[in-house]
């Protein structure tokens, strides 16, 4: 039986769509525009898709999902529609055609000198007393001091519901993770010091990267992780034997910039939290990673976890690369 909502979550509409009536003539964000073929569309672009479904928002309102697009615009049977959805082509087919330039590129040259402003000056108070207490927090999740300067992570003091007009930019108190990578700077996260709502960002960043994927090589091994500290840490312990990354969270979506690097790696594992949300987003990546394999830490729920408790996380990668530790993706 197979699994129809890893079909459906791992074929994006708007590339089947693309297939179908071309390019997109207008993109706003992730939503791509077309005329819309149900209605014969002339004037308007009212066919909206996005990764996950599409929409007329004109006179006829036809709405559905990857399946109902073949079914409804190609005239599938359901069999038929799910056999299209179950070939490795839907993921080959979304690694080729997504790498548009404009979706893909780097936040504007501006921004990145203002955020690089702020990110320089937040290491400068991570490094002076007013940032004791969040370099003791840094040290305490197992990472040193060089690892805490290489990742170049900073602090911007303040209540953790705060923000500071920085350089220009909006930039919320906390800890300053900032995502380079071939010396663009993407994004900058920040973790709060406290609240609901862990992390914030300076507003203006792009989505969609992949933390430390300056590291990767294609004769590595690489890991998934969930978060960027869980990744730092094992970077830092078992870096030699292996890279480290992760998209940022565990509801974090893969898009098409990373895709065909990491489906070119061979030796990929996926170690998320093993709570729910961890586990959800592990079989999410799954279903985009068919090679790779899941990984369920020895103990505690994360891999900071499992090292404060005393695990060898420089054994526990020499167990996994040997093949020890797998756990099957297709469960
Ligand atoms: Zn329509």
């Amino acid at each position: 039986m197979r699994d129809l909502r890893a079909l459906k979550a791992r074929s994006d509409v708007r590339l089947l769509i693309e297939q179908d009536l071309g390019p997109a003539p207008l993109h706003q964000g992730r939503a791509w525009h077309w005329k819309c073929p149900f209605h014969h569309e002339q004037k308007g672009f009212s066919l909206v898709a996005w990764a996950d479904g599409y929409q007329c928002f004109g006179r006829c309102h036809e709405r559905g999902d990857a399946l109902d697009w073949l079914i409804r615009y190609r005239h599938l049977s359901f069999g038929d529609a799910l056999n299209t959805l179950d070939t490795p082509q839907a993921v080959s087919r979304l690694s080729g055609s997504l790498m548009d330039t404009r979706q893909a590129g780097p936040p504007p040259s501006e921004w990145q000198e203002r955020a690089l402003a702020v990110i320089t000056e937040a290491e400068e108070t991570l490094w002076s007393l007013e940032g004791a207490g969040a370099l003791e927090y840094l040290m305490d999740r197992g990472l040193t001091t060089r690892t805490i300067r290489d990742a170049r992570l900073g602090y911007v003091p303040g209540d953790f519901r705060a923000f500071r007009d920085l350089h220009g930019l909006r930039v919320p108190c906390g800890i300053t993770l900032p995502w380079l990578d071939e010396d663009k700077l993407w994004s900058v996260k920040v973790r709060r010091a406290a609240g609901e709502v862990k992390y914030a960002h300076i507003t203006g960043g792009k989505g969609g990267g992949l933390y430390n994927a300056d590291a990767l090589t294609e004769s590595s091994g690489v890991v998934l992780c969930e978060g960027e500290f869980d990744a730092l840490l094992l970077q830092q312990e078992a870096g030699d034997r292996l890279t480290a990354v992760t998209l940022g969270s565990a509801s974090a979506r893969l898009t098409p910039r990373w895709l065909p690097h990491l489906l070119a790696i061979e030796q990929l594992f996926i170690a998320y939290d093993s709570d729910e949300a961890g586990q959800r987003g592990a079989t999410y990546l799954g279903s985009m990673l068919p090679h790779a394999q899941r990984l369920s830490l020895p103990m505690g729920n994360d891999i900071t976890d499992f090292y404060l408790q005393g695990g060898d996380l420089y054994a526990w990668v020499e167990e996994v690369i040997h093949g020890q530790q797998a756990v099957n993706t297709h469960d």
